[in-house]
């Protein structure tokens, strides 16, 4: 088997490493290919080769092999492991490098040492967004069987029924911009910013695995890293193909429906063909873990947990509208003399973008009513205002842009928190009352477009007026129309005046931004999910029901791509290490 010898000071010599032929790039090829990295990882015992910096690893040897005795014929490797620097570049690697210090020169690593697959534990991990991939890749690399289980349709049919939604108004309940491979993160900004803060390990080995995944790199140094669409899609079918030489069994296509409980635990899920109109047959899969990453829009999917009296409580979030610009005149406000270089299209500068943050009230914890910010959220520069919707009774926006950023126009969502006090109307739901609120303005402003996914939208000026815009109203972005409207009478009259409040404030801080170019669609209503499931922290196993492991942003425990792969990151270790496949720290 392969093995490792203390080298020079500092160096470990890893030898025997085999990597297939069919995966290895060549024989040409000298440097460290991802195959070569998931070989030395597993001589390591590293649980995740994707967080292993290449860099740290140099071909001493590299040699063919094709004797007959072998199931088929590979490469094999010497490796030299700069210990140096992986202890400098990775601090997660360190803890792990310190724990293996002490056995230096006695590594030895047995290919054959596979878990027998009858005894590896089954788990079901639900939803394909970011939260839902990497607790798959984690769990799947440490040798668990898990079947991924999306209820939409991988990125390439997925990205014909945006072109169907886009172009002729068909909206696919299951394969929309919220539902499919990639989750409401694929036909996105892309935007790779985090509040959980950027230089954290789990946030980094995350901008790391998106790298090798074919991510341009320079996103692991760009103060403010974005994607775009066009470099998400071909990403996400990397990582499909990786999961799935790792095993993991990806089924599309297919919805929980319900969970198997036996006596407080969670024993498998039932699920449907999300394509049968009238429902397919149920099925029920045995798993011995299953990890619930299905996002915020799921809302059948919270009923069907209320209906199991899963603990799950409302939490704030926060509702408005998508304010669009011309993106010059934001280039105009915010780079003034330098804007010009923008506008001539040269690439040398980002076009620009903008944050704001408005706080109301007097900070008293007693009454929330009084306190409320009021924010941007999720800025597109060069973007697009998309249809979020995955019914066509509830109309919801949101924004995207691909890697260029070249549209004419700036978006961004304009937002006021809400809280319980809030959601008071709908407290008969229960939990889900602030899913019903949600539902509610969803729902109004379906019928102040008027139907067929017309959004209703109002000069900015309008509305601070509180008046209809009676002139034509600005071009907009948005494909599928835009009706002009009363947006000032949609929400409660404390959002409005919030919203109102803090478009005056920004005015002074950023003169222009108040322009009869400047144009408000409604609504966006789902910012951050509207309710947490509760969770024991350092498990995330739910707190009632056993074998539950409710991820991500639809469980209350992330906002935004990086902060739901870091979610579905750690659990896949927390849950590796409950089902004895990991004894490491995390
Ligand atoms: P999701 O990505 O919502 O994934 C959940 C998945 O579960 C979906 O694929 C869904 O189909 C599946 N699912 C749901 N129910 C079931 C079920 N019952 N059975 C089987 N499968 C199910 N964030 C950023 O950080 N930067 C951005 O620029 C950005 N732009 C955005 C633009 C748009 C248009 C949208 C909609 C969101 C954007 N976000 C952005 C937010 C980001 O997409 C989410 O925060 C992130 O995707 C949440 O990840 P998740 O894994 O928790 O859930």
């Amino acid at each position: 088997g392969a093995g490792a010898v203390a080298g020079a000071a500092g160096y470990w010599r890893l030898s025997k490493l085999a990597v297939p032929a069919r995966d290895d790039p060549g024989k040409d090829f000298a440097g460290v290919s991802p195959p070569l990295l998931q070989a030395i990882a597993k001589a390591l015992k590293f649980p995740v080769s994707s967080m292993l910096p290449e860099e740290a690893f140099t071909v001493i040897r590299k040699s063919f092999d094709a004797r007959k005795i072998l199931k088929e014929p590979q490469f094999v490797y010497t490796v030299d492991v700069d210990v140096k620097r992986l202890l400098d570049l990775e601090p997660r690697t360190w803890d792990f490098i310190a724990r293996l210090e002490p056995k230096l020169g006695t590594i030895e690593y047995m290919p054959d040492e596979k878990v027998a697959s009858d005894l590896k534990p089954r788990v079901a991990v639900v939803g394909s967004g970011p939260s839902g991939l990497f607790a798959s890749l984690v769990l799947g690399e440490l040798g668990a069987e898990v079947t991924l289980i999306e209820r939409g349709q991988p990125v390439e049919q997925r990205g014909r029924d945006i072109g169907a939604l886009v172009v002729r108004r068909i909206l696919h309940s299951e394969s929309n911009f919220c539902f499919g491979e990639g989750g409401a993160g694929t036909w996105s900004d892309g935007k790779l910013v985090t509040r959980i803060g950027r230089n954290t390990d789990g946030v980094q080995a995350v901008m790391k695995t998106f790298v090798q995944f074919g991510g341009p790199p320079n996103i692991l140094v760009d103060g403010k890293p974005h994607l775009g669409t066009d470099k998400l899609v071909p990403l996400l079918r990397n990582f499909r193909h990786h999961l799935k030489e790792l095993g993991v069994n990806i089924i599309f296509n297919t919805r929980v429906d319900d969970l198997v409980v036996e006596g407080g635990q969670v024993k498998g899920v039932v699920v449907s063909d999300s394509r049968l109109q009238l429902g397919s047959p149920n099925q029920t899969l045995s798993f011995d873990a299953v990890v619930l990453a299905v996002g915020h829009s799921a809302r059948d999917t919270y009923s069907m947990l209320l209906r199991h009296n899963v603990d799950m409580h409302p939490k704030s979030f926060a509702v408005g509208l998508r304010i669009e610009h011309p993106q010059e005149l934001i280039n105009d406000i915010q780079y003034s003399e330098l804007a010009a270089e923008v506008h001539k299209g040269r690439g040398r500068i980002p076009v620009a973008d903008y944050k704001i943050v408005k706080s109301f009230g007097e900070g008293d914890a007693e009454l929330p009513e009084q306190n409320r910010s009021c924010y941007s959220f999720c800025m597109c520069p060069g973007g697009q205002v998309v249809l979020t919707s995955t019914n066509p009774s509830e109309l919801c926006i949101n924004g995207m842009s691909f890697s260029r950023r070249a549209s004419k126009w700036a978006n961004s969502a304009f937002v006021a928190t809400v809280s319980s006090h809030d959601f008071r109307p709908f407290e008969s739901h229960g939990s889900l009352a602030g899913v019903e609120f949600q539902r509610e303005f969803e729902r109004r402003a379906a019928t102040m477009g008027g139907g067929n996914f017309v959004v209703p939208a109002q000069c900015v000026t309008d509305f601070l007026s509180n008046r209809l815009s009676v002139t034509t109203l600005p071009p907009s972005s948005y494909r599928l129309g835009v009706r002009p409207s009363k947006l000032h009478e949609l929400f409660p009259s404390h959002v409005t005046e919030v919203l109102q409040q803090s478009i005056i404030m920004i005015e002074e801080e950023m003169p222009g931004f108040v322009s009869s170019e400047a144009l408000l669609h409604g609504v966006e209503t789902r910012t951050s999910s509207p309710l947490q499931i509760s969770r024991n922290t350092g498990t995330y196993e739910s707190t009632s029901l056993q074998g539950l492991y409710p991820i991500g942003e639809g469980a209350g425990y992330a906002g935004g791509i990086l902060s739901a792969s870091v979610d579905g990151m750690y659990c896949g270790f927390a849950l590796a290490k409950q089902l004895s496949l990991f004894h490491g720290d995390i």
